[in-house]
């Protein structure tokens, strides 16, 4: 099928990105869903710094390449081999896809799949392959997922089912932000309640972790960074905390 995608030819332009303009909205191909692969209209897309790493160079990536990769939409279509969601399911599409046969996805830790870690420094989705092209070349994927589009073909692994009473702008912020943050704060640092947590730096990640920290039941979050509207969107989240305490509750006891 034929869909408008932002694509990115080169990196490191000159700011301001308004002039230089690094991403140009262009007429792209996107083949079917394959094994084990799912057409997903984008209904919300965010910009994360990841994506500007790669539009100022910081991070490189095989162009050119669709970027976009905190996003949430509605399946359209599955491929073969996916048999546990279907059209018109509300998906959540990950940064981090995960095969769920690996050693790190058996230990019970998919963000560090080794395949996924592979075909996203590879440019491809879990499993080698490209859908994306244009005039027949391949244009790249960006970390398994490429939402700057109006649809996008993923992995199964790349995309998570969620409550469709979830706005899809807020459901995008899971795929990458939420997973990055509240991960940090109960995978990675396993705050335990009655914590004190030191969470510094407050962007989307940050943020986050300030909120698992919380859900974690930590009695004391202490977030730090040199802006002071950030500071002030921490507190927000530190006047919601006892309104999560039902949350955090109720999380505790799914978890045993
Ligand atoms: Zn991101
Ligand atoms: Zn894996």
């Amino acid at each position: 099928m034929k869909m408008k995608a932002a694509v990115i030819r080169e990196m490191g332009l000159e700011q301001p990105y308004e002039k230089s303009r690094p991403m140009q909205i262009e007429e792209v191909d996107l083949a079917p869903p394959g094994e084990r692969e799912v057409l997903v209209q984008i209904k919300a897309a965010s910009l994360c710094h990841s994506d500007l790493s790669t539009v100022n160079g910081d991070r490189p990536r095989q162009t050119p390449m669709v970027l976009g990769h905190e996003a949430a939409g509605v399946v359209v279509e599955c491929g073969p081999g996916v048999n546990d969601i279907k059209p018109g399911d509300h998906v959540a599409l990950v940064f981090a896809p995960s095969c769920g046969e690996c050693i790190p996805c058996r230990e019970g830790h998919p963000g560090r799949c080794e395949p996924g870690q592979q075909s996203n420094a590879a440019g491809t989705l879990l499993g080698g392959t490209i859908r994306l092209s244009q005039n027949s070349e391949p244009v790249y994927h960006h970390v398994g997922v490429s939402a700057f589009a109006e649809y996008c073909v993923v992995n199964r692994g790349s995309l998570v089912k969620i409550d469709e009473k979830l706005p899809f702008d807020e459901a995008a912020l899971f795929g990458c932000a939420v997973l990055t943050g509240v991960g940090a704060a109960l995978n990675t640092a396993q705050v335990f309640p009655g914590a004190t947590v030191a969470v510094v730096g407050l962007g989307g990640v940050g943020l986050n972790a300030v909120f698992g920290a919380l859900v974690g039941g930590a009695s004391q979050v202490i977030a730090i960074d040199v802006h002071d509207d950030k500071l002030e969107l921490a507190k927000i989240w530190a006047r919601l905390a006892p309104s999560m305490q039902k949350t955090t509750t109720q999380f505790n006891r799914s978890r045993t």
